[in-house]
């Protein structure tokens, strides 16, 4: 564990109802030189004392600020996360992880993604939009609705100028117009939710290098329909945003 180094929030982005993203300042060459997929831990003072420290997967790209996607779950997520002002002190320590390790080196990758279980792979896609790498990406990322995909405009920026086709699994949208967006080939819709047909119809080259980030009833789900379809779960990527306040 690397020592925790003192922090201060520059600003925090509302990104939807629930999802805040935070931007520190911490003078620590480490955490701009991360490799995409890991997290690190943050701790605020909270009531005069420190909280624990609570993992976050650093979302933005190497060379960015610090900074971390958070959606409300427990108190400290959805209370005193979104409390913070700009100019707190906050403490943060890492990179730690190895999820999406030397992920440059795959030539084709599928991610799949359960709601805020975006963020490895926005620093992902932000590093490698932001390197002008070709590697063929095709992203999964499933939620309700369309208005919980926060980051769906900038996600769609980087796939018309990358190798990066989105597919959006929306289980509770209600607009059919979104699934008519002919005019944005990189950009599609599936009603429901993550299944075999889906992979029979986006994937191309089961010999990819498959990822999987999300809560973990979703991940047993995706994990056995990619079985059924004839993927290997065992050599699937994965990573749980499991915290147990320990
Ligand atoms: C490697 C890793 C990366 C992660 N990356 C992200 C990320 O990028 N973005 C993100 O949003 N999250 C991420 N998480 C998850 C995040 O760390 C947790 O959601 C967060 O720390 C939990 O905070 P809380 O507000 O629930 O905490 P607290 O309110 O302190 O609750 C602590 C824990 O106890 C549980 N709990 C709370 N109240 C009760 C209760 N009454 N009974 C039983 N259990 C209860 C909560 O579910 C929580 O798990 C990541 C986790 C890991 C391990």
């Amino acid at each position: 564990m690397s020592a925790e180094k003192n922090a201060k929030i520059i600003r925090t982005v509302k990104e939807n109802e629930n999802t805040t993203t935070v931007v520190l300042d911490v003078e620590d060459d480490r955490f701009s030189n991360f490799a995409p997929g890991q997290f690190a831990t943050l701790r605020v003072m909270d009531n005069g004392t420190w909280s624990k420290p609570h993992p976050f997967t650093i979302s933005g790209a190497p060379g960015d600020k610090l900074q971390m996607t958070i959606k409300g779950n427990g108190r400290f997520t959805s209370e005193v996360i979104p409390a913070l002002d700009s100019g707190a002190q906050v403490q943060c320590a890492g990179p730690f992880g190895a999820f999406c390790k030397d992920i440059s080196l795959k030539e084709e990758i599928v991610m799949i993604a359960g709601g805020v279980g975006i963020t490895p792979f926005l620093s992902v896609l932000r590093h490698f939009a932001r390197t002008d790498a070709s590697n063929a990406c095709i992203l999964f990322w499933c939620n309700k609705t369309f208005a919980d995909a926060f980051a769906a405009a900038e996600l769609e920026e980087i796939a018309s100028r990358t190798n990066l086709t989105i597919i959006h699994v929306l289980s509770r949208e209600t607009k059919p117009d979104l699934y008519y967006e002919d005019d944005k080939p990189h950009i599609r819709f599936e009603q429901g939710r993550f299944s075999r047909d889906m992979l029979a119809r986006h994937i191309h080259s089961p010999s990819a290098s498959f990822y999987l980030c999300g809560p973990s009833g979703m991940q047993e789900t995706v994990l056995s329909e990619l079985s059924a379809y004839g993927i290997d779960s065992a050599a699937v990527d994965k990573e749980a945003f499991v915290y147990n306040g320990a």
